[in-house]
């Protein structure tokens, strides 16, 4: 449709014409992007825009990485798609990739989807398997654990797990037996666990290690570590959701293999966002043979996933962050970002928080969407996860001078932007 009308400017009746196509886009004032090449993307009126969103976390290597053109290109020409009835040399080249990264033991399974929902129903799919295995004589049933603020998509089963009442409870009832427990607080988990009220036993606990959807929140170190504990205690799986936070952007492959957590070993990892470097795919990682002999063949699948394009879209973004060092970069940049904007001294800015480049910047009064379009008015373009909060989460390829671009920009953003 865009080629068809190009070029576009900011024509009030050609956007009217499409207003049932844009009708669900969020954001005022609303753009219409073009195209994109690095760290910039450009209107369809010829704006630039520097992009420290990435299409929420996702474009690792920015706009039109040509390593990641290249292989979409090529593959395309080979095969685009065959189902999954075949397997084919990206899709198991990107399996064995990834359980390298992830660290995963021997007999570790892959299962592909194409988007983070889609990979965290698979995870809750085996929980119920797992949960199944536990089952005791008196057959209360197991239940699986989630944490308040949490966020795992917004299909059925992940939107069960998913915490915000205004997304999650106008779709109640929804899967049964999911229970919220306060985040980052482990005596409540312990209580959690407790089966002497006549609860079932916890078959899983799925959790993100920084809540991105909820504003970028860590969890603490010894809560995650806690959490494993118990998991470990009651024969419980952990579920890291690594969605947002995986594929190098925390300045770790995963967040879970970030070292003050001292090694720990999630039972099941979903992937998706940065993996393909703007394909959509997802995944879920199952840790061990025991755990992956739960899914057999015609127990989960999708149609597209897997499909060759995007591993081989996968392949080339993986192929990228390693060549280029982008996940150690990602520590060096985001500890510069961070301290940049601080020392901006904008009293908008209350405090910043965040690992690698997943970051928000707290603010003093709640104006975050007028900040945001405050930025891209100013070419910057940022999102507000909460009336409080600026997400900053750019492609990994983000330079030095991108950065300090950024806080350049961010340190003129006005104290008195409209609140909510
Ligand atoms: N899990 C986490 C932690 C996310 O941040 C998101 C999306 O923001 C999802 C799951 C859902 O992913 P998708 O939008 O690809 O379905």
């Amino acid at each position: 449709m865009a080629t068809e009308a190009q070029p576009l400017g900011q024509d009030a009746a050609w956007l009217g014409k499409y207003d049932d196509v844009h009708m669900h886009v969020f954001g005022t004032p609303l753009r219409v992007l073009d195209h994109g090449q690095g760290m910039r993307v450009w209107d369809v009126d010829g704006n630039e825009y520097l992009d420290f969103l990435a299409g929420i976390a996702v474009n690792a290597l920015g706009y039109a990485h040509p390593d990641w053109c290249e292989a979409v290109a090529q593959q395309a020409q080979r095969a685009a798609h065959v189902s999954n009835y075949f397997a084919t040399k990206p899709q198991i080249e990107l399996a064995t990739k990834l359980i390298e990264l992830a660290g995963a033991p021997q007999g570790s399974h892959v299962y592909f989807g194409n988007s983070g929902a889609e990979a965290n129903e698979a995870a809750l799919k085996m929980a119920k398997l797992y949960g199944a295995t536990l089952q005791t004589d008196d057959a209360r049933p197991y239940r699986i654990l989630a944490l308040t603020h949490g966020f795992h998509g917004r299909t059925m089963g992940a939107l069960s797990a998913t915490w915000k009442p205004v997304i999650r409870t106008p779709f109640e009832p929804l899967v049964p037996n999911i229970e919220f427990v306060e985040a980052n607080d482990l005596d409540a988990m312990g209580a959690a666990f407790a089966t002497d009220d006549g609860k079932g036993p916890v078959a899983a606990v799925i959790m993100e290690l920084i809540q991105g959807e909820a504003g970028v929140l860590p969890l603490d170190a010894e809560y995650i570590r806690g959490v494993r504990a118990l998991c470990d205690e009651h024969n419980a799986l952990m579920i890291v959701d690594e969605v947002q936070t995986g594929m190098g952007r925390t300045g770790a492959w995963f967040a879970f293999q970030r070292d003050d957590l001292g090694g720990i070993t999630p039972d099941i990892v979903t992937f998706a966002k940065g993996v393909a470097g703007g394909f959509p795919m997802g995944g879920m990682i199952s840790f061990g043979e025991e755990l992956s002999a739960l899914f057999s063949p015609g127990t989960h699948g999708s149609t597209f996933a897997g499909n060759p394009l995007g591993a081989a879209a996968a392949l080339a973004t993986i192929g990228v962050i390693e060549r280029e060092g982008l996940v150690a970069q990602a520590n060096e940049r985001g500890e510069q970002l961070r301290t940049g904007i601080m020392a901006t001294d904008n009293p908008l800015f209350a405090s910043v928080r965040g690992r690698g480049l997943l970051n928000a910047i707290v603010l003093t009064r709640p104006c975050a969407h007028a900040a945001v379009g405050w930025a891209l008015d100013h070419g910057l373009i940022i999102n507000a996860p909460s009336p409080t909060v600026l997400r900053l989460a750019p492609p990994l390829i983000a330079s030095e001078q991108d950065i300090n671009e950024a806080i350049g920009i961010l340190a003129l953003m006005p104290n008195d932007l409209a609140t909510e």
